[in-house]
């Protein structure tokens, strides 16, 4: 490649045809891959016949690092990204070098691909219009539970990335913070062989966690429902019950609508509690 930029590479994170043509022709075409862990990549490199000099860029050497890429674009050359698995920068190394490169005038381009939070939330079913990426939990107990009190009471989703050996306690966490009842999707293993996505209450996903030590291996997204909005919090069993009659005559909008004129919730509200009884969001 002629022009000095830095590309950002997405690469698979589990399933190795998830690579795209595009991230194939730059790694082979750059005169410099910057990658998380070489060893690891050295296999992405080999399945994929890409015989580019790697450079590892990680936590601990991405400043000093930056400063060699820099020096590269300079001299004209052509530098990509690359981390271990996914998108390089979320919860990965590369803040650092991106706006390093940027400053000193250089394009940083993206070769967009695999990225485990937007695989996990395209298959969850839980709202998107809104949603919080809070990466790694804490991984002390008392860190974490503070970290999630101060999500108790916001009504978006929340992402969060989960290790296997911090699962288990983590969900927990979950459960004595945010609530037996709190809805959840655990994904897991994604586009590997143990593909998993397993939705319910925080109790069920316990339950179900701790009835099979399997499903507590592999790698882990956790997608927590936001907490329930202050007035579909107030809809009380009578009303659900009320809802349920009605949708199993009428379209949702129509029994909302009806379900406002017999009750003293909102019809938007009742509208959003009626999806939320079918399992829309
Ligand atoms: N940069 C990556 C991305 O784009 O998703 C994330 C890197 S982060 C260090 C690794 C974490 O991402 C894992 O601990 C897990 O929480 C999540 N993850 C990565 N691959 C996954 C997969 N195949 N299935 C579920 N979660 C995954």
């Amino acid at each position: 490649m002629n022009t000095p930029n830095l590309y950002v590479v997405a690469t698979p994170i589990g399933n190795l045809q998830d690579m795209s043509p595009r991230a194939v022709q730059t790694l082979q075409q750059v005169d410099l891959i910057a990658a998380e862990d070489t060893r690891h990549s050295a296999h992405l490199m080999q399945h994929f016949g890409i015989t580019t000099p790697m450079l590892a860029v990680h936590d601990h050497n991405e400043r000093q690092r930056s400063d060699m890429i820099v020096a590269r674009l300079q001299e004209g050359q052509s530098v990509a990204l690359v981390s271990d698995a996914g998108t390089p920068l979320i919860s990965d190394p590369g803040f650092h070098l991106v706006a390093a490169v940027r400053a000193a005038g250089y394009k940083v381009v993206p070769i967009a691909g695999p990225c485990a939070l937007v695989a996990a939330l395209s298959v969850a079913g839980v709202a998107t219009d809104k949603f919080t990426f809070m990466g790694f939990l804490p991984a002390k107990t008392s860190h974490r539970c503070q970290m999630l009190a101060s999500i108790q009471a916001l009504t978006h989703t929340h992402v969060f990335y989960e290790s296997p050996h911090r699962i288990l306690a983590s969900i927990a966490d979950m459960l004595q913070v945010l609530g037996a009842d709190r809805q959840l999707v655990i994904a897991r293993e994604l586009t590997k062989t143990y593909e998993t996505v397993k939705a319910g209450t925080l109790s069920q996903v316990q339950d179900w966690l701790l009835a099979d030590s399997n499903q507590q291996r592999g790698e882990f997204v956790v997608i927590v429902h936001g907490a329930k909005t202050p007035e579909s919090a107030a809809m009380d069993a009578e009303t659900d019950n009320l809802l349920q009659v009605l949708l199993a005559e009428l379209p949702i909008k129509k029994a909302a609508s009806v379900a406002a004129k017999l009750t003293n919730h909102k019809k938007k509200a009742l509208y959003e509690r009626a999806l939320w009884l079918q399992g829309k969001v």
